[in-house]
């Protein structure tokens, strides 16, 4: 039986029916139907945000707060990031400025940030990076004392508290993603966080077409809406999602169980500032110490059935479409993890005997 890096979280196939029933009957299946408006509500409560607008997915949930915000220039972030990340700054026609990571959290490294702003940077996009939260206070120090926007990509930070608050709360604006593959979804979906109200009309009016009324379409806009089946699987999922991350963290103890202090492994680090949703479980592999090294561990793992997954590798900065304009050596951390690193199998259902399984398999016991 094949095992794979993740494995979507379900509610009950009668709940979802349940749920869906009403879409079906009234045939409003999009547009801000009553399940998005409902959706939209639970999230705003649980996320204890103060406003949350919903989107076809996390990439384009990105892509329009930047829009919105209206961003020029260059805009400081990480490459150790999923392609998403990059892609929407480019995609606004930005340029993005890649700045180097810490090497526990893997978050940006904020000591390196202010050495990369110049006359035209508008803005800082960094990354809770495997549910690791950045050095948030620095960054809104920084961005202040330069009057930069920050918007971060909370994309694998979902339901998670940062000193007691809700992670989606800090900066100008957070992103989420719902998408199959996260610690929640709604099959494709995503998520942005805000405070200012005039920012969320922009934002909910580039979603639709730049449509501001019947008549009046006054901003190039696209379609990013989320729709009323999404909806009603992210509101079955919700009701669920503690439990899910109780699970997650069952078998995150039993990798730690296995694999904690053995030389040569690097382990997820633990900030106790964070209540964590346990999204992925990343080891670095240091073959000088190990033994062996990150391919040759995926490799056996693969012999196995077993999908573990190279998470970030490449890091942007070395993405064909990217490297004729970077150096992955200006950013020597992020270059040294992404050769390191392995993201092993986390999910909610997965059995912890298989967990066992996997880390006698990495041991070469
Ligand atoms: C998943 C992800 C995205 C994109 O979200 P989608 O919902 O897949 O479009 C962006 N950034 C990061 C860090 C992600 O992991």
């Amino acid at each position: 039986m094949m095992i794979n890096v993740t494995r979507s979280s379900m509610p009950a196939f009668d709940e979802y029916m349940e749920e869906i029933k009403e879409v079906w009957d009234s045939r409003w299946l999009t547009n801000m139907g009553p399940k998005h408006k409902q959706f939209q509500e639970q999230l705003k409560a649980f996320l204890e945000v103060d406003n949350v607008d919903l989107f076809c997915n996390g990439h384009m949930a990105l892509e329009m707060a930047i829009q919105a915000m209206g961003l020029t220039g260059e805009v400081i972030t990480t490459p150790f990031t999923f392609a998403s990340t990059t892609h929407a700054i480019v995609r606004n026609g930005l340029t993005p400025v890649f700045c180097d990571i810490e090497p526990d959290t893997y978050t940006i490294d904020t000591s390196k940030i202010e050495a990369l702003i110049t006359d035209k940077t508008s803005a800082i996009i960094p990354v809770h990076v495997y549910g690791n939260v950045c050095n948030i206070e620095e960054i809104e120090r920084i961005a202040k004392k330069h009057g930069l926007k920050v918007v971060f990509d909370a994309a694998h930070a979902f339901g998670e508290k940062y000193k007691g608050r809700g992670i989606g709360s800090f900066g100008d604006a957070s992103m989420f993603s719902f998408h199959a593959t996260k610690v929640f979804h709604s099959v494709e979906g995503g998520a942005v966080c805000f405070h200012d109200e005039a920012f969320g009309l922009d934002l909910y009016r580039l979603k639709n077409f730049g449509i501001r009324g019947p008549e009046t379409v006054d901003a190039v806009g696209a379609n990013a809406k989320m729709n009323e089946f999404s909806a009603a699987m992210g509101i079955c999922n919700l009701r669920h999602l503690e439990g899910e991350i109780a699970k997650r963290k069952e078998a995150a103890h039993r990798y730690r169980k296995h694999l904690e202090g053995v030389a040569g492994l690097k382990l997820p680090f633990k900030q106790d500032t964070v209540n964590y949703n346990y999204a992925y479980f990343p080891v670095l592999f240091d073959k000088e110490v190990f033994g062996k090294s990150r391919d040759e561990v995926a490799e056996k793992l693969a012999e196995n059935g077993i999908g573990a997954r190279k998470y970030f590798y490449p890091i942007c900065n070395d993405f064909d479409c990217y490297k004729d304009k970077y150096d992955v050596n200006d950013t020597p951390v992020a270059r040294d993890v992404a050769l390191k690193v392995l993201t092993l199998p986390l999910y909610a259902d997965l059995v912890l005997e298989d967990v066992d399984r996997i880390c006698k398999i990495i041991l070469g016991k």
